[in-house]
């Protein structure tokens, strides 16, 4: 599990200024790992987001409030576009024992620990009571809709998933069908969101406070229980529990799970979006941070040895080859993009292969390639065994005292004793090894994610 501390800036508007770099904004998180219990998780998300000074007190009127950038989707096989909200206001106290004392948590997927899995966390608005079944229903649903985009469908086995439950007074979500019908609901979910019919927000503080409900949220997808087409994508949002983003969308929607995998590829895969809005102009600003725009051509980022060189003049899965297309990060001019329409230029497309790699890559952040029965932390019986599950492709390796018992390799199931460990009394040292196969991850330092390794102390 990773706990994250992060600096607020809520005292300013984090709009995009234009002729800024394009991506998106975010605080500069201060990244700590620590192996602590839900139970510390869920009293840090409770304590922590007391406004102790660093926020101002929440404005009641939503025009004084900072703006909290969101992307949004006009239809299904349409452009995103980006647009700014009110940001939520902070929740109080007793906001958030009611938020905890709501609703179970349920695991959908359980593929393990939650330190060395990605874990996915949904969370329904708009069910009664009566209906969390149904939700829970369309978060499988929506689950499986997703994991069918490679690189998802390939990486399965990487992932939790998480249904949180809230329970609301209404059914349905405010804004649908029309923008006049309001509902009472958990997280305050609704469509016409700054006038804009297919954007769905969500009071991303609920969201908070419910997301803490579950183990762990590397990830957090809201779905509102409608079958209206929309969603949003909220990538500046600074978590206490650790997510990356939230992604909304509608429920019952069989097209709105595109909406959420477009999110991931900018909340996992840290991709700009690869779209343009025809009027911005042409782009002068320094290079992209993100590994899917750049301000090169074809052959000044092979020269140079930038960008997604490596994957120059290869067939595409989202069709055509990798080259230098000129729009993207919203200019139509002066930034290139891998491939001409990949799902972070146009919904319901595939990831072009760099943004494959950088999925990867981001799964890989969250998840291990290897997980262990037996705790790193706790020492092994040199008579006892130990049982792995490594990623399906991947082959264990395994080490006594940094060298390795060939004759093992390969092995999910092992004996200290038979892999070599003397009965000498002392310490030694029993390692796995393994790594992700793939070959659609080129980059050497991203490649040094793929390879996961655990170690146990062992009594000869
Ligand atoms: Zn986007």
């Amino acid at each position: 599990m990773r706990i994250r501390a992060s600096v607020r800036t809520s005292g300013r508007a984090q709009g995009r200024d234009r002729g800024a770099p394009p991506g998106h904004r975010r605080p500069a998180p201060l990244r700590t790992a620590a192996a602590v219990g839900a139970a510390f998780a869920a009293a840090l998300a409770l304590t922590a987001a007391a406004p102790a000074g660093a926020a101002p007190a929440p404005a009641a009127d939503p025009a004084a409030r900072p703006a909290q950038p969101v992307e949004y989707f006009t239809g299904p096989g349409g452009h995103p576009r980006h647009t700014t909200v009110p940001a939520s206001a902070p929740l109080a106290p007793a906001a958030r024992t009611s938020i905890a004392a709501d609703g179970d948590v349920t695991p959908l997927v359980q593929n393990g620990p939650v330190a060395d899995k990605l874990d996915v966390v949904f969370i329904g608005d708009g069910y009664t009571a009566g209906q969390q079944e149904d939700f829970h229903k369309a978060a499988r649903a929506k689950w499986e809709k997703m994991t069918a985009v490679e690189p998802y469908a390939s990486y399965t086995k990487l992932f939790n998933v998480w249904a949180v439950d809230a329970v609301s007074q209404d059914s349905g979500v405010s804004g649908d069908p029309t923008q006049d019908v309001v509902r009472n609901t958990a997280l305050g979910s609704a469509f016409f969101c700054s006038n804009t019919e297919r954007l769905l927000c969500v009071d991303t503080a609920k969201v908070e406070a419910y997301a803490a409900k579950a183990p762990a949220a590397d990830l957090v997808v809201v779905l509102g229980h409608s079958s209206k087409y929309g969603g949003a994508g909220y990538n500046d949002v600074s978590s206490q529990v650790g997510y990356d983003g939230i992604a909304t969308a509608s429920s019952d929607n069989d097209q709105s799970d595109q909406i959420a995998v477009h999110e991931t590829g900018h909340s996992l895969g840290k991709l700009a979006d690869e779209y343009d809005y025809g009027q911005e102009g042409t782009y002068t600003g320094p290079e992209p941070t993100e590994s899917n725009l750049t301000t090169l051509g074809a052959d000044a980022m092979k020269s140079q040895q930038k960008k997604w060189y490596r994957w120059l003049g290869q067939e595409s899965p989202d069709g055509g080859t990798v080259g230098a297309y000129e729009g993207g990060g919203y200019y139509e001019k002066g930034l290139n993009r891998p491939t001409d329409n990949s799902i972070m230029r146009t919904l319901g497309r595939e990831f072009n292969l760099p943004g494959r790699e950088a999925m990867i890559a981001g799964f890989h952040r969250h998840a291990k390639t290897l997980t262990a029965d037996v705790p790193t932390g706790q020492p092994l019986a040199r008579s006892g065994a130990l049982r792995v599950t490594p990623l399906p492709g991947a082959t264990p390796r395994w080490y006594v005292d940094g060298r390795e018992a060939r004759a093992a390799r390969g092995a999910t199931t092992v004996h200290p004793a038979a892999l070599g460990v003397p009965a000498d009394g002392r310490r030694h040292t029993v390692t796995v090894r393994a790594t992700d196969p793939t070959d659609a991850v080129r980059d050497p330092s991203l490649r040094s994610l793929l390879t996961s390794e655990l170690s146990w102390r062992v009594t000869g």
